[in-house]
Protein backbone atom coordinates (compact mmCIF):
# COMPACT_ATOMS: atom_id res chain seq x y z
CA UNK A 1 0.00 0.00 0.00
CA UNK A 2 0.92 3.80 -0.25
CA UNK A 3 1.64 4.54 3.34
CA UNK A 4 0.81 8.00 2.72
CA UNK A 5 -3.00 7.71 2.20
CA UNK A 6 -5.59 5.28 4.24
CA UNK A 7 -5.61 3.10 0.70
CA UNK A 8 -4.02 2.95 -2.80
CA UNK A 9 -2.82 1.14 -5.19
CA UNK A 10 0.54 -1.14 -4.99
CA UNK A 11 3.28 1.03 -7.11
CA UNK A 12 6.99 1.20 -7.32
CA UNK A 13 6.86 4.72 -6.17
CA UNK A 14 4.55 5.06 -3.51
CA UNK A 15 6.63 4.55 -0.40
CA UNK A 16 9.35 7.01 0.94
CA UNK A 17 11.25 6.04 3.94
CA UNK A 18 10.04 9.37 5.67
CA UNK A 19 6.46 8.30 4.67
CA UNK A 20 6.50 4.93 6.04
CA UNK A 21 7.57 6.54 9.08
CA UNK A 22 5.07 8.96 9.28
CA UNK A 23 2.61 6.24 8.36
CA UNK A 24 4.04 3.67 11.77
CA UNK A 25 4.20 6.50 13.92
CA UNK A 26 0.38 6.77 12.98
CA UNK A 27 -0.31 3.39 13.75
CA UNK A 28 1.62 3.00 16.90
CA UNK A 29 0.49 5.90 19.00
CA UNK A 30 -1.17 4.51 21.86
CA UNK A 31 0.15 0.93 20.93
CA UNK A 32 3.71 1.24 21.74
CA UNK A 33 5.55 3.32 24.41
CA UNK A 34 7.68 5.03 21.93
CA UNK A 35 6.39 5.23 18.53
CA UNK A 36 9.26 6.86 16.81
CA UNK A 37 11.89 4.56 17.81
CA UNK A 38 9.75 1.85 17.29
CA UNK A 39 8.92 2.98 13.84
CA UNK A 40 12.78 3.72 12.56
CA UNK A 41 13.95 0.58 13.80
CA UNK A 42 11.69 -1.55 12.27
CA UNK A 43 11.99 0.25 9.15
CA UNK A 44 15.42 -0.07 9.32
CA UNK A 45 15.24 -3.78 10.08
CA UNK A 46 13.02 -4.38 7.39
CA UNK A 47 15.16 -2.38 4.63
CA UNK A 48 18.54 -3.40 6.31
CA UNK A 49 19.84 -0.15 6.84
CA UNK A 50 21.08 1.75 10.04
CA UNK A 51 18.73 3.59 11.69
CA UNK A 52 20.59 6.62 11.37
CA UNK A 53 19.97 6.50 7.21
CA UNK A 54 15.98 6.16 7.99
CA UNK A 55 16.88 9.33 9.92
CA UNK A 56 19.00 10.91 7.02
CA UNK A 57 17.27 9.94 3.88
CA UNK A 58 13.88 10.39 4.44
CA UNK A 59 13.06 10.99 0.71
CA UNK A 60 14.82 7.47 -0.26
CA UNK A 61 12.14 5.29 -2.34
CA UNK A 62 11.31 1.70 -0.45
CA UNK A 63 10.12 -0.78 -2.79
CA UNK A 64 6.75 -2.27 -2.51
CA UNK A 65 7.85 -5.64 -0.72
CA UNK A 66 9.98 -3.87 1.76
CA UNK A 67 7.01 -1.69 2.48
CA UNK A 68 4.58 -4.14 2.67
CA UNK A 69 6.71 -5.99 5.38
CA UNK A 70 6.88 -3.14 7.39
CA UNK A 71 3.09 -2.92 7.24
CA UNK A 72 3.24 -6.34 8.61
CA UNK A 73 5.46 -5.64 11.45
CA UNK A 74 4.06 -2.36 12.77
CA UNK A 75 0.69 -4.02 12.92
CA UNK A 76 1.94 -6.91 14.76
CA UNK A 77 3.84 -3.99 17.17
CA UNK A 78 0.74 -2.12 17.32
CA UNK A 79 -0.73 -5.41 18.95
CA UNK A 80 1.51 -5.83 21.83
CA UNK A 81 4.37 -8.03 19.89
CA UNK A 82 7.74 -7.24 21.41
CA UNK A 83 10.19 -4.87 19.44
CA UNK A 84 13.17 -7.50 20.16
CA UNK A 85 11.01 -10.42 18.65
CA UNK A 86 10.31 -7.86 15.47
CA UNK A 87 13.64 -7.50 14.80
CA UNK A 88 14.89 -10.59 15.98
CA UNK A 89 18.13 -8.55 18.32
CA UNK A 90 18.00 -7.03 21.40
CA UNK A 91 21.50 -5.58 22.43
CA UNK A 92 22.37 -6.34 26.19
CA UNK A 93 25.47 -5.28 27.63
CA UNK A 94 26.85 -4.06 23.96
CA UNK A 95 26.39 -7.46 22.55
CA UNK A 96 24.08 -7.65 19.45
CA UNK A 97 22.55 -10.56 20.34
CA UNK A 98 19.73 -12.59 18.31
CA UNK A 99 16.58 -13.56 20.11
CA UNK A 100 13.41 -15.63 19.23
CA UNK A 101 9.88 -15.79 21.21
CA UNK A 102 12.10 -18.85 22.90
CA UNK A 103 13.68 -17.05 25.16
CA UNK A 104 13.02 -14.07 27.40
CA UNK A 105 14.22 -10.60 25.91
CA UNK A 106 17.53 -9.96 27.93
CA UNK A 107 16.64 -6.68 30.17
CA UNK A 108 18.57 -3.60 31.12
CA UNK A 109 18.46 -4.42 34.70
CA UNK A 110 20.41 -7.87 34.03
CA UNK A 111 23.08 -5.80 33.11
CA UNK A 112 23.57 -4.60 36.58
CA UNK A 113 24.11 -8.72 37.10
CA UNK A 114 26.62 -8.68 34.58
CA UNK A 115 28.11 -5.58 36.64
CA UNK A 116 28.48 -7.38 39.81
CA UNK A 117 29.56 -10.81 38.85
CA UNK A 118 32.22 -9.10 37.26
CA UNK A 119 33.11 -6.92 39.90
CA UNK A 120 33.80 -10.15 41.87
CA UNK A 121 36.08 -11.94 38.81
CA UNK A 122 39.79 -10.84 38.82
CA UNK A 123 41.04 -9.78 36.10
CA UNK A 124 43.74 -12.38 34.19
CA UNK A 125 42.76 -15.02 36.74
CA UNK A 126 41.30 -18.10 35.50
CA UNK A 127 38.01 -18.86 37.21
CA UNK A 128 34.90 -21.37 36.74
CA UNK A 129 31.47 -19.55 36.22
CA UNK A 130 28.26 -21.07 35.93
CA UNK A 131 25.11 -19.11 34.73
CA UNK A 132 22.37 -20.96 35.47
CA UNK A 133 18.91 -20.50 33.11
CA UNK A 134 20.71 -18.63 30.51
CA UNK A 135 17.86 -18.12 28.18
CA UNK A 136 19.34 -16.55 25.17
CA UNK A 137 23.27 -16.59 26.64
CA UNK A 138 22.94 -12.85 27.65
CA UNK A 139 24.99 -13.44 30.88
CA UNK A 140 27.19 -15.76 29.92
CA UNK A 141 28.34 -14.13 26.64
CA UNK A 142 29.04 -10.93 28.22
CA UNK A 143 30.97 -12.52 31.22
CA UNK A 144 32.97 -14.38 28.79
CA UNK A 145 33.69 -11.20 26.75
CA UNK A 146 34.91 -9.36 29.43
CA UNK A 147 36.82 -11.77 31.06
CA UNK A 148 37.96 -14.07 28.09
CA UNK A 149 40.24 -16.19 30.61
CA UNK A 150 36.80 -17.35 32.47
CA UNK A 151 35.80 -21.00 32.00
CA UNK A 152 31.77 -20.25 31.47
CA UNK A 153 29.20 -22.89 31.62
CA UNK A 154 25.27 -22.22 30.78
CA UNK A 155 22.64 -24.24 31.26
CA UNK A 156 19.22 -24.10 30.43
CA UNK A 157 16.27 -26.64 30.84
CA UNK A 158 15.27 -26.03 27.49
CA UNK A 159 16.45 -27.14 24.38
CA UNK A 160 15.19 -24.18 22.01
CA UNK A 161 16.87 -21.50 24.62
CA UNK A 162 20.07 -23.27 23.89
CA UNK A 163 20.14 -23.29 19.96
CA UNK A 164 19.62 -19.27 20.43
CA UNK A 165 21.89 -19.23 22.62
CA UNK A 166 24.29 -21.38 21.28
CA UNK A 167 24.31 -19.31 17.77
CA UNK A 168 24.58 -16.21 19.75
CA UNK A 169 27.90 -17.79 21.14
CA UNK A 170 29.19 -19.09 17.44
CA UNK A 171 28.03 -15.36 15.89
CA UNK A 172 29.88 -13.62 18.71
CA UNK A 173 32.56 -15.91 18.42
CA UNK A 174 32.52 -16.42 22.65
CA UNK A 175 33.78 -20.01 23.91
CA UNK A 176 30.91 -21.05 26.26
CA UNK A 177 29.88 -24.41 27.49
CA UNK A 178 26.75 -24.77 27.36
CA UNK A 179 24.82 -27.72 29.00
CA UNK A 180 20.66 -29.08 28.96
CA UNK A 181 19.69 -29.09 32.27
CA UNK A 182 17.18 -28.19 34.78
CA UNK A 183 19.11 -26.11 37.39
CA UNK A 184 22.32 -28.20 38.51
CA UNK A 185 20.67 -31.83 37.47
CA UNK A 186 23.05 -32.34 34.75
CA UNK A 187 26.20 -31.06 36.60
CA UNK A 188 26.77 -33.63 39.46
CA UNK A 189 29.86 -33.00 41.10
CA UNK A 190 31.11 -29.93 38.92
CA UNK A 191 32.33 -26.91 40.97
CA UNK A 192 32.16 -23.16 40.36
CA UNK A 193 33.71 -19.85 41.75
CA UNK A 194 30.91 -17.74 40.90
CA UNK A 195 27.39 -19.20 40.08
CA UNK A 196 25.01 -16.22 38.38
CA UNK A 197 21.28 -16.67 38.01
CA UNK A 198 17.98 -14.56 36.61
CA UNK A 199 15.74 -17.36 37.37
CA UNK A 200 11.61 -17.37 36.76
CA UNK A 201 10.75 -14.99 39.46
CA UNK A 202 7.48 -13.68 38.89
CA UNK A 203 4.50 -15.14 40.82
CA UNK A 204 2.18 -17.41 38.99
CA UNK A 205 -0.96 -14.82 39.35
CA UNK A 206 0.99 -11.66 39.02
CA UNK A 207 -1.25 -8.92 36.88
CA UNK A 208 2.57 -8.38 35.10
CA UNK A 209 1.80 -11.34 32.87
CA UNK A 210 -0.67 -9.61 30.69
CA UNK A 211 2.28 -7.40 29.17
CA UNK A 212 4.12 -10.48 29.06
CA UNK A 213 2.68 -13.16 26.93
CA UNK A 214 4.87 -13.09 24.06
CA UNK A 215 7.52 -14.25 26.11
CA UNK A 216 8.18 -17.50 27.58
CA UNK A 217 6.54 -18.42 30.66
CA UNK A 218 9.17 -21.24 31.75
CA UNK A 219 10.94 -18.27 31.89
CA UNK A 220 9.12 -15.60 33.96
CA UNK A 221 6.94 -17.83 36.31
CA UNK A 222 8.16 -18.51 39.87
CA UNK A 223 5.10 -20.43 41.47
CA UNK A 224 2.73 -19.28 43.60
CA UNK A 225 5.05 -16.44 45.58
CA UNK A 226 7.07 -15.92 42.83
CA UNK A 227 10.23 -18.11 44.65
CA UNK A 228 10.16 -21.97 43.56
CA UNK A 229 13.40 -21.44 41.21
CA UNK A 230 15.69 -18.83 44.06
CA UNK A 231 14.68 -21.48 46.58
CA UNK A 232 15.56 -24.81 44.12
CA UNK A 233 18.77 -22.46 43.35
CA UNK A 234 19.77 -21.72 46.96
CA UNK A 235 19.48 -25.36 48.09
CA UNK A 236 21.43 -26.78 44.86
CA UNK A 237 24.15 -24.01 44.33
CA UNK A 238 25.97 -24.81 47.96
CA UNK A 239 26.67 -28.10 46.47
CA UNK A 240 27.92 -26.50 43.42
CA UNK A 241 30.45 -23.66 44.61
CA UNK A 242 34.59 -23.78 45.20
CA UNK A 243 35.89 -22.61 48.93
CA UNK A 244 34.79 -18.60 48.81
CA UNK A 245 32.93 -18.94 45.50
CA UNK A 246 29.98 -16.64 45.00
CA UNK A 247 26.64 -16.84 44.26
CA UNK A 248 24.62 -13.70 42.62
CA UNK A 249 21.00 -13.86 42.53
CA UNK A 250 18.87 -11.51 40.42
CA UNK A 251 15.11 -11.38 41.82
CA UNK A 252 12.26 -9.17 41.78
CA UNK A 253 11.79 -5.60 43.17
CA UNK A 254 9.69 -7.10 45.77
CA UNK A 255 11.23 -9.92 46.68
CA UNK A 256 14.40 -8.67 48.77
CA UNK A 257 13.11 -9.10 52.26
CA UNK A 258 12.04 -12.99 52.09
CA UNK A 259 14.75 -13.77 49.79
CA UNK A 260 16.96 -12.94 52.40
CA UNK A 261 15.55 -14.65 54.90
CA UNK A 262 14.98 -17.37 52.89
CA UNK A 263 18.83 -17.57 51.85
CA UNK A 264 19.74 -17.44 55.79
CA UNK A 265 17.55 -19.68 56.95
CA UNK A 266 19.45 -22.32 54.29
CA UNK A 267 22.95 -21.36 55.42
CA UNK A 268 24.09 -18.37 53.17
CA UNK A 269 25.85 -15.45 53.99
CA UNK A 270 24.44 -12.03 52.81
CA UNK A 271 27.46 -10.45 51.10
CA UNK A 272 25.82 -7.50 49.31
CA UNK A 273 22.62 -6.24 47.94
CA UNK A 274 22.38 -3.98 45.15
CA UNK A 275 19.53 -1.85 43.78
CA UNK A 276 18.72 -0.98 39.70
CA UNK A 277 18.97 1.81 38.12
CA UNK A 278 15.09 2.29 38.92
CA UNK A 279 15.61 2.09 42.56
CA UNK A 280 14.38 -1.66 42.58
CA UNK A 281 16.20 -4.06 45.56
CA UNK A 282 17.08 -6.46 42.20
CA UNK A 283 20.69 -8.50 43.01
CA UNK A 284 21.69 -10.17 46.16
CA UNK A 285 25.31 -11.70 46.41
CA UNK A 286 25.51 -14.80 48.28
CA UNK A 287 28.65 -16.68 50.22
CA UNK A 288 28.12 -20.32 51.65
CA UNK A 289 28.05 -20.41 55.26
CA UNK A 290 27.34 -23.01 57.75
CA UNK A 291 25.02 -21.11 59.60
CA UNK A 292 24.52 -17.64 59.77
CA UNK A 293 27.11 -14.76 58.62
CA UNK A 294 29.73 -15.29 61.55
CA UNK A 295 30.66 -18.62 60.38
CA UNK A 296 31.00 -17.78 57.25
CA UNK A 297 33.14 -14.92 57.98
CA UNK A 298 35.42 -17.81 60.01
CA UNK A 299 35.08 -20.09 57.19
CA UNK A 300 36.36 -17.22 54.37
CA UNK A 301 38.64 -16.28 56.35
CA UNK A 302 40.27 -19.47 56.63
CA UNK A 303 39.54 -20.17 53.13
CA UNK A 304 41.84 -16.77 52.63
CA UNK A 305 44.65 -18.19 54.45
CA UNK A 306 45.03 -21.16 52.05
CA UNK A 307 44.06 -20.35 48.17
CA UNK A 308 41.36 -18.53 47.48
CA UNK A 309 39.86 -18.30 44.17
CA UNK A 310 37.87 -15.33 44.09
CA UNK A 311 40.08 -12.59 45.59
CA UNK A 312 38.88 -9.33 44.83
CA UNK A 313 35.52 -9.53 46.67
CA UNK A 314 34.03 -5.86 46.22
CA UNK A 315 31.61 -4.63 48.29
CA UNK A 316 29.11 -1.98 47.34
CA UNK A 317 25.78 -0.80 47.30
CA UNK A 318 25.31 0.30 44.02
CA UNK A 319 26.21 -0.17 40.73
CA UNK A 320 27.98 2.68 39.45
CA UNK A 321 27.06 1.71 35.50
CA UNK A 322 25.34 4.30 33.68
CA UNK A 323 22.98 1.56 31.86
CA UNK A 324 19.57 0.85 31.53
CA UNK A 325 16.26 1.86 31.47
CA UNK A 326 14.99 4.02 34.49
CA UNK A 327 11.40 1.42 34.81
CA UNK A 328 11.31 -2.51 35.50
CA UNK A 329 8.43 -3.79 35.84
CA UNK A 330 9.38 -6.60 38.05
N1 LIG B 1 12.25 -8.49 35.37
C1 LIG B 1 11.59 -9.35 34.43
C2 LIG B 1 10.34 -8.63 33.95
O1 LIG B 1 10.47 -7.60 33.43
C3 LIG B 1 11.34 -10.73 34.98
C4 LIG B 1 12.50 -11.58 34.68
C5 LIG B 1 12.51 -12.87 35.43
O2 LIG B 1 11.52 -13.45 35.87
N2 LIG B 1 13.67 -13.35 35.59
O3 LIG B 1 9.26 -9.05 34.04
Amino acid sequence: MVHGKPTGPITQTGDTVGGLVAWAVRELTGASPSPLLDAELLIAFVTGQPRSSVLAFPERPVRTALGDEVERLVQRRARGEPLAYLVRGQEFYSLALRVTPAVLIPRPETELLVDETLAHLPRGEACAVLDLGTGSGAIALAVKRARPEASVTATDVSPAALTVARANAERLRLAVRFVESSWFAALAGERFDVIVCNPPYVASDDHAFAALAYEPRLALDGGADGLDSLRAVLAGARDHLNDGGLLLLEHGHDQRAALVALAESLGWALVAVHTDLAGHARVLVLERGRGGARAARDERDRDRATAPRVTSIQKHSKSSAPRGRQKSPQ
